[in-house]
C-alpha cells in the first residue's frame, strides 16, 4: 500500500530493519552513508535498491533535511554501485518513488537502480 510521504519517520519500517540486520538482504555494497541490496522482486535483470543510513522517509525529506555530507555520501554511493555493477557503458536508470501518486511503499528513502538490458520507455502509459 502506498505511503503518505509527509508522515514522520517510523523506524519499524522494512528498510530500517534491513539496516539493523533484523531482516536479511542480498547486500552488494555498504559504506558510512549507504547500503545497497538486491530488490526482492526484480523488475529488470539488475534491480538494486540503494538506501541512506540516515532516517529519511523519502527523497523529499532527505533533500530538505539531510546534512551536506550525507547527501554527498549517498549520491556517491549510488554512482559507485552503478559503476561496480558494470552499468555505466550499457546504461542504466535511477528511480525514486515519493508518496502515494508514485506508489512508494516503504517509508525509508530508496533509489531503484535498473539495468542489464534496454529498459524501454520511461513510463508505462
Ligand atoms: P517502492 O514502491 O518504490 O517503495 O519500492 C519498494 C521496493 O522494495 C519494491 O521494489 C519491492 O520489491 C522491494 N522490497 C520489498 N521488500 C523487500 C525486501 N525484503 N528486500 C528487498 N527488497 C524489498
Amino acid at each position: 500500500m502506498p505511503i503518505d510521504a509527509t508522515l514522520p519517520y517510523d523506524d519499524s519500517n522494512l528498510f530500517a530493519r534491513i539496516l539493523r540486520g533484523e531482516i536479511p538482504a542480498k547486500r552488494v555494497y555498504e559504506d558510512e552513508f549507504a547500503l545497497a541490496f538486491h530488490d526482492i522482486a526484480p523488475q529488470a535483470a539488475t534491480h538494486i535498491l540503494v538506501i541512506p543510513k540516515g532516517s529519511y522517509v523519502s527523497w523529499d525529506d532527505f533533500s530538505a533535511h539531510a546534512p551536506e555530507a550525507e547527501i554527498a555520501g549517498f549520491v556517491r554511493a549510488v554512482g559507485h554501485v552503478a559503476r561496480d555493477q558494470g552499468l555505466v557503458a550499457p546504461g542504466y536508470r535511477l528511480l525514486a518513488n515519493i508518496g502515494a501518486d508514485a506508489g512508494q511503499e516503504v517509508p525509508h528513502l530508496h533509489v531503484h537502480l535498473f539495468g542489464g538490458h534496454a529498459l524501454g520507455p520511461m513510463l508505462a502509459r
